[in-house]
């Protein structure tokens, strides 16, 4: 008889979209004349450039011809997108990393979900949190997390980082050492980030202690302050301690057409064991390479036009975060994030906790956005707006926030 892997039963439901989106029908069937602005969902909503319509275009039709037909892509990414991610992504930023060490993907989820096939299963992992679901649920699933808690919404073998105002939403040094560490900055949700120089000192930590960083780079598009890092791999000894991933879905729209990659430098080892090697052996047996389409849309990012429409893109973006925030500020708010990313990180008023919050702002503002609860329980008495609307949309909302 078979038996199915037990790890799945012990994961939480996850119901925080779920009832976001119950509690907005709800509302909306209640009050059919209310226009509701949703602020909730990390989705982008701006069309993707032209530059890449234009390749994906011209990457359709060569598929339809046998002389320029594309089959299998290679495994580990076609030579004119690693080529291309390496010059701009890092050695135009004084960051030594080769073709080699870059593995295209059909997204940072799921690498950032499969990483951890290459971890023992003993490994002990820390998370900041609040946090991006995916780093801990994988883990979950792969049994590595011991119990759950759900009164402190915790599980007993993960090592919980609190960034809250507090510590201006730096993670500090676990006080128990841990195997891996996650690290996504800048931060979904929080939208805060670290400097360059705390950024080393989590470099050195891990090369001290023989950690491993994961290192979520999703974001890395929306700095705009020039301490931040734009890669792991600017610090000194990122090598030897740490994995980055990155995606083409916040900086290009690739939501719907997926693209990502990971980054594993060769001198990642333990023991005899290197990590590129035994990345590039699970890529090989189980994906089978992104699509040839879109690895050419991929391209188009790093091509002068698309660069420049691509800047324009999250400008757009960071223009409504600036409007979120300066309204929110206006209203009495404190906020947080808003200026390396495109999430805004308030603090909800007078003592509500999350949901409150959510409530009273769909029933008086009528607008949508994500407890912070939801993301860990050190999110609790936040809330997170996100910058991926329309402008329109966005002043709107704030509008509306601020004559309450
Ligand atoms: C959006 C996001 C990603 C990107 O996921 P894709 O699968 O590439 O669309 C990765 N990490 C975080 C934290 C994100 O918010």
């Amino acid at each position: 008889m078979f038996q199915v892997n037990d790890n799945f039963q012990k994961l939480p439901g996850s119901y925080l979209f779920s009832t976001i989106a119950k509690k907005v029908n709800a509302f909306s069937s209640a009050n059919p004349d209310k226009k509701i602005i949703r602020l909730g969902i990390g989705d982008v909503t701006q069309p993707l450039a032209p530059a890449i319509i234009e390749a994906l275009h011209k990457a359709v039709d060569e598929m339809g011809n046998a002389e320029t037909f594309h089959g299998y892509a290679p495994d580990l990414g076609y030579d004119f997108l690693r080529n291309a991610i390496v010059k701009n992504d890092y050695q135009d930023r004084g960051c030594d990393i080769q073709a080699d060490e870059i593995f295209v993907s059909d997204g940072a989820k799921s690498d950032s979900a499969d990483i951890q096939e290459l971890f023992a299963a003993d490994t002990k992992i820390a998370v900041c949190d609040p946090v991006y679901p995916v780093y801990v649920d994988a883990n979950v699933m792969a049994g590595r997390t011991g119990t759950y808690n759900p009164d402190t919404q915790m599980w007993s073998n993960v090592i919980y980082m609190p960034c809250t105002k507090e510590n201006n939403f730096v993670p500090e040094f676990p006080k128990e050492t841990p195997d891996v560490i996650y690290l996504c900055l800048p931060n979904n949700p929080t939208g805060t980030t670290i400097t360059k120089s705390q950024l080393q000192e989590w470099v050195d930590y891990a090369n001290k202690v023989g950690a491993l960083i994961i290192y979520d780079g999703a974001y890395e598009a929306y700095i705009s302050e020039d301490d931040v890092a734009h890669s792991i791999y600017e610090c000194e000894g990122a090598r030897t301690c740490a994995i980055e991933l990155k995606s083409f879905s916040k900086n290009a729209g690739f939501t719907g057409v997926r693209l990502g990659y990971t980054v594993v430098p060769k001198d990642l080892k333990r023991g005899e064991a290197s990590l590129n090697a035994m990345w590039a052996r699970r890529h090989g047996t189980k994906f089978n390479g992104a699509p040839y389409i879109v690895q050419r849309a991929g391209e188009a990012v790093y091509s002068e036009a698309g660069k420049a429409q691509l800047k324009e893109q999250v400008a757009y973006y960071m223009k409504n975060a600036s409007t979120i925030k300066q309204g929110l500020q206006d209203a009495g708010y404190t906020v947080f994030g808003g200026v390396n990313a495109p999430y805004i990180w308030l603090k909800t008023p007078e003592n509500m906790n999350s949901w409150e919050f959510f409530d009273y702002l769909l029933e008086n503002a009528n607008v949508v956005g994500t407890p912070g609860s939801g993301f860990g329980p050190s999110g609790e008495g936040y809330f997170r707006l996100t910058a991926f609307g329309t402008y329109e949309n966005t002043v709107a909302a704030l509008d509306r926030i601020k004559s309450l």
